[in-house]
């Protein structure tokens, strides 16, 4: 498939009527993909996570990006979510669900052409009832658990699998997964203990492909590449790890409008509270976004919107609608009502951003609001 340039797509309701625009650059986003593909190389399939509505930034936009892009292989969590992408991508797009079949979801999968992620000896028995009566072979993904007690087969379930083939009648496992926990910590001894247990478990079932590495993962080495790689967050801009500068495009960037301008003098308080005095005369500016948007109220006190190259930091309180900042760094007259400052941007990535806020890259894309105005870029 050619990508045909395509010119920026908004979405939602015009930028006049919103406090703040999110531009989110699908280039960037396909451009992530092609470099983790690329990284991996070609005997690896290189498949991609859209999970929670694509890392909170558009499963409608974002996935047919991404298949532009070469990717043919989606992730997602929930079988709802499966539901909703279907439609994004072309009719022989594999889908893996995550959680797989809840019981008496089963034929659901079916009907939409959605790979369940089996990852219990109960959700084995469900997809086996469900071949049984339909006289199939139905496809599906395996998981295990190698150490992070989260999801899949125990050692346990697996060994039983290995003592009773029938256990797997009319399945037909087209991938072993496993999930690794601690892959952002490079030197974490427990990166190689669940890699050799992924190995130890996968050689008592039906030989099957291998997968085990999400972005962090995919970053660890070849090693831990196998035959298929999951990248989530690093389509989305978020560095796979602190020990090396980030490879990834940034792809969002979030600019709140400017409300209101005021002049405070020395002991004047700002927000809910009074938390900020000010220790002298300031500039302030009030922008129209707040916790209701996404920006998260522990990150206040380390937080700062910019503009330009200048750090505006966040006084006192974030509230529902807005936050408060100061602009006193910006020479009069440049900075007014009605012009944007950014809360993500180039000099303040998600990352940056999450260290602000006590937390990771992760939870400020999906956090990010419903009340911003959305920009799509593409074919630039
Ligand atoms: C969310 C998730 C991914 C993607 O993880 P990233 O760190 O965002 O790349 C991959 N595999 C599983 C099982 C997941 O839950």
């Amino acid at each position: 498939m050619s990508p045909s340039p395509t010119p920026a797509i908004s979405s939602h309701w015009p930028r006049h009527r919103a406090g703040a625009t999110l531009r989110i650059d699908l280039d960037a986003i396909a451009a992530n993909y092609r470099l983790v593909r690329d990284r991996v190389g070609p005997r690896t399939t290189c498949a991609a996570v859209v999970k929670a509505d694509a890392y909170g930034l558009g499963l409608a936009q974002v996935a047919p990006a991404l298949q532009r892009a070469g990717a043919d292989h989606f992730y997602v969590a929930h079988l709802e979510e499966g539901i909703a992408l279907r439609p994004h991508v072309t009719a022989t797009t594999r889908i893996f669900v995550l959680h797989g079949p809840l019981p008496g979801t089963e034929e659901e999968f079916v009907a939409h052409g959605l790979t369940p992620v089996l990852n219990s000896a109960e959700q084995i028995a469900g997809w086996r009832a469900l071949a049984r009566q339909q006289e199939k072979v139905l496809p599906a993904v395996v998981q295990l658990d190698t150490g992070m007690s989260r999801f899949g087969l125990s050692m346990d379930d697996v060994r039983a699998i290995a003592d009773d083939a029938d256990l797997l009648a009319g399945i037909e496992p087209t991938l072993v997964i496993s999930h690794l926990a601690c892959a952002d910590t490079p030197h974490n001894p427990a990166n190689a203990r669940q890699r050799a247990r992924l190995l130890e478990m996968a050689a008592l079932l039906p030989a099957a492909p291998l997968a085990l590495s999400a972005s962090s993962g995919i970053f660890l080495g070849p090693e831990y590449h196998f035959d298929m790689v999951r990248p989530g967050a690093a389509l989305y801009g978020i560095a796979p790890n602190e020990d090396a500068p980030n490879p990834l495009r940034p792809v969002v960037r979030l600019s709140a409008r400017i409300l209101q301008v005021r002049d405070i003098a020395a002991g004047d308080g700002v927000g809910y509270g009074l938390t900020y005095r000010a220790p002298g005369p300031r500039r302030i500016a009030t922008i129209g976004a707040g916790y209701a948007d996404g920006c998260l109220r522990q990150g206040a006190s380390q937080g700062a919107a910019w503009f330009g190259t200048t750090r505006l930091p966040i006084l006192g309180r974030i509230s529902m609608d807005s936050i408060t900042i100061d602009i006193t760094d910006v020479p009069a007259g440049q900075l007014g009502p009605d012009m944007a400052v950014d809360l993500l941007g180039p000099q303040h990535d998600v990352d940056a951003a999450a260290r602000a806020a006590g937390t990771i890259g992760y939870e400020i894309l999906t956090s990010l609001g419903h009340r911003y105005h959305r920009t799509y870029v593409a074919g630039g």
